[in-house]
């Protein structure tokens, strides 16, 4: 199967979307709060509202699974920020937009979730990250069948701790099964494949885990690391977004470990499946902490699966030994 059109269509709105990111993040960005205490912003809106509009005309029979909604938006922004989002979106696709239009787009696909094909938006992966002016993407994947063909990250600080400093060109990392990953400066530029890393010893591998304590079990990340065999000095980074699942694409990490501190806690799709379509292209490998496969099709959670560990793939079995050793709640 090719689904080059709906890469493309994927990589430009992307690119179009974390622009927009980039402006408003320029202005002064108040967040709200979503139930659960997750913020949310106009930047995501109006990224969300832009990728909707995108899918609505290209892929009108297409489901969607994505982050915001537009009852959200309604009840959470004041009159500014909805009249801000609206004058993005209209400047974004050069026509008059109305607030009705906005919310159309942003609910765009919602009702088909069970479609053979479905797109997973994360209109801005690492909100977080955003407003700290760190890392966030843009995440983009295509869902067919049951299982993410296509994924499409734009990052803006991809190479560097900040959002999006001066000398930053921002990657766009994207793949498409049976047909390699790639990166390319985010303004546009020659691509580049990328391949996972060559790391084979546990006690040298670089480990990637959320910036954000409340999304991650540290003390199970420090447990893990010791059952490697590493001391405190182990070489690992916390950072925001689906970028971590760039970094190990692109050779630049070798271990992602999301353990989530609520046992009962469920992954979204929406901040693993792009990632997981490159990754997995690249070389690399995705499973829950188990070792299991993930189940793209229990709905917008993966509820059949605990957690997440990605790899270069060569470190995999090893650092799952370790989990098991240490026994997960
Ligand atoms: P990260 O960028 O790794 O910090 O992950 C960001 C994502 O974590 C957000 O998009 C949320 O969907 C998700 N999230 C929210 N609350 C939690 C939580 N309590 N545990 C794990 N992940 C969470
Ligand atoms: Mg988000």
């Amino acid at each position: 199967m090719n689904w080059k059109h709906e890469l493309e269509t994927a990589k430009t709105i992307a690119r179009v979307a974390a622009g927009i990111c980039h402006n408003i993040q320029a202005e002064l960005v108040d967040p709200s709060q979503k139930q659960g205490r997750e913020p949310v912003t106009v930047a995501d809106y109006a990224s969300q509202a832009l990728i909707g509009n995108a899918l609505a005309e290209n892929y009108p029979e297409d489901g969607v699974l994505s982050e915001e909604r537009s009852e959200e938006f309604m009840l959470l922004l004041n009159d500014n920020q909805r009249a801000l989002v609206q004058r993005f979106v209209t400047d974004a696709v050069g026509g008059y937009v109305f607030e009705e239009q906005v919310c159309a787009w942003l609910d765009f696909g919602k009702q088909k979730h069970d479609a053979e094909r479905v797109w997973i938006v994360d209109p801005i992966d690492g909100t977080k990250g955003f407003l700290r002016r760190q890392h966030y993407c843009v995440a983009i994947s295509l869902m067919v069948g049951g299982e993410p063909v296509l994924g499409v990250l734009a990052s803006p600080g991809f190479y560097s701790d900040e959002a999006d400093p001066p000398d930053d060109p921002g990657a766009l990392i994207y793949a498409q099964q049976g047909a390699g990953a790639y990166i390319e400066p985010l303004a546009g530029g020659p691509s580049e494949p990328i391949q996972v890393s060559t790391v084979v010893d546990p006690r040298a591998a670089r480990l990637l885990t959320s910036y954000e304590s409340g999304h991650t079990d540290i003390s199970f990340f420090e447990r893990v690391i010791q059952a490697l065999g590493r001391g405190q000095d182990a070489p690992q980074r916390g950072l925001d977004s689906q970028d971590k699942y760039g970094m190990v694409a692109a050779g630049m990490g070798d271990v992602y470990l999301r353990v989530v501190p609520e046992p009962d806690f469920r992954e979204k799709l929406w901040d693993h499946a792009a990632g997981y379509a490159i990754v997995t292209e690249a070389g690399g490998r995705m499973t829950d902490l188990h070792g299991q496969r993930i189940d793209w099709t229990a709905g917008t959670r993966m509820m059949n699966n605990r957690g997440v560990l990605v790899t270069n793939g060569f470190l995999h079995d090893d650092i799952l030994a370790a989990i098991d050793r240490i026994g997960l709640e």
